[in-house]
């Protein structure tokens, strides 16, 4: 198979692609004509002399850009302030916890070394205090209702709550998921629920978008969340491809519906989270960004650009830091921290989770057959027995195929 040529691009803006591929079209054009008016004069019956060549052209675009740093965030964790400790009373706001910053979630992920956190509570959109020693960064998990089944999604970088599908009644029995108060007459049971409904995924995705932030779809596994449904959605950003806190529910996991969604031509971020609504259960998932340095904006960035990877662990520390270079129709992968014992294992994957290539080595370079729309790796390491296993999902390196064709 011919090896196309290939023109790397690393985070482009959107309208860079665009402009690549109208200009790669525009020189198509009269390639494009002459082809046809040379099919017609061969229909009937009149030879053309010379020869086309052709030759492909692919874009090959990557998130990874080569900063020196990497910083350990958590996306997806629930505060004592508006969760009464993940009791399920979320949105009462615990008196005894003053603010954030004497929150015991951000606490923990301070002790275990975190450089930031998302706190990601219920319906509220938590704002990012001040905190020495770690970033905190506003979010909020909004609950939505579509046809049938609940769905969750972070909204990151927003600056003000975004309605979702729990009813808050003030003056009702508290807070409650969905519970309206006995006391209230058929028509205002009914307009709270048609106000409920209203908050459709799209509805909160847009409304999300429009704050200037951006959205991942939680624990899709959990609620059975369908991929046509997800493939509807328009400016979704993520989706949480590990949860951990389902895990040990067999609802953990939903790498499968991530490549349902990039093998359509969906492009979603991979990411993972401990969805910790207590602080023990807070350490074993986490972000690496990588970025200049731990400005509250270069983290943004670099995560709303896909510069980061994605990893779990079952025991100790174990996810790599790597370095990720594309060249010409190249990739390679380095694992820049080594281990003790052993040896890690990295995977290609390319559309459908077709694995390419795995190899236990610290680090590989995949040279793209033509074939692949998107490829990433899984690094996956044990240490002494399963027990200890870690996984880390880089984002997908997208490989868009334009045939060209040159005299
Ligand atoms: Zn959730
Ligand atoms: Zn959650």
């Amino acid at each position: 198979m011919r090896i196309p040529e290939v023109i790397t691009i690393i985070n482009p803006p959107k309208s860079q692609i665009t402009r690549m591929q109208k200009r790669i079209t525009s020189r198509l054009l009269p390639v494009i004509v002459f082809l046809f008016v040379g099919g017609l004069l061969l229909l009937f019956g009149c030879s053309i002399s010379g020869e086309i060549r052709t030759r492909d052209k692919a874009l090959l675009v990557s998130p990874y850009h080569a900063f020196d740093n990497w910083y350990k965030g958590e996306l997806h964790c629930h505060s004592d302030r508006y969760e009464n400790g993940g009791a399920g009373t979320g949105g009462v706001i615990d008196p005894s916890v003053p603010n954030l910053s004497a929150c015991r979630i951000v606490e923990k992920f301070r002790e275990l070394g975190y450089d930031f956190v998302f706190v990601t509570d219920h319906e509220y959109f938590t704002p990012p205090p001040d905190i020495k020693g770690i970033l905190t960064l506003g979010a909020e998990e909004v609950g939505t209702y579509d046809s049938g089944y609940y769905s969750h999604g972070n909204a990151f970088d927003i600056h003000e709550t975004i309605k979702g599908d729990r009813v808050y009644i003030p003056d009702g029995p508290g807070y409650s998921e969905n519970v309206i108060p006995q006391a209230y007459s058929e028509e205002e049971k009914a307009a709270v629920w048609k106000d409920v409904f209203s908050r459709k995924r799209q509805y909160a995705l847009d409304a999300c978008n429009r704050q200037g932030g951006f959205m991942q779809i939680n624990h899709p596994a959990y609620y059975g969340i369908d991929p046509n449904f997800l493939n509807s959605l328009n400016g979704l950003w993520g989706i949480e491809i590990v949860n951990f806190s389902y895990i040990p529910r067999g609802k953990g996991f939903a790498i499968d519906l991530w490549d349902s969604q990039l093998s359509q031509g969906k492009r979603l971020w991979g990411t993972i989270g401990s969805d910790a609504h207590s602080p023990d259960k807070a350490g074993h998932t986490y972000v690496l960004v990588n970025s200049p340095d731990l400005q509250r904006n270069n983290i943004i960035n670099n995560l709303r650009n896909g510069n980061f990877i994605s990893c779990y662990q079952f025991g100790s520390e174990l996810a790599p830091r790597v370095r990720i270079a594309v060249r010409n129709n190249k990739i390679s992968l380095e694992i820049t921290n080594h281990y003790q014992n052993e040896v890690p294992a990295i995977t290609w994957y390319k559309q459908g989770m077709t694995a390419l290539k795995t190899e236990k080595a610290y680090n590989s370079t995949l040279i793209l057959q033509g074939t692949e729309t998107f490829v990433i790796a899984e690094i996956s390491v044990f240490e002494g027995d399963k027990k200890n296993e870690a996984r880390t999902y880089t984002q997908p390196i997208f490989f868009s195929r334009i045939i060209s064709t040159n005299p």
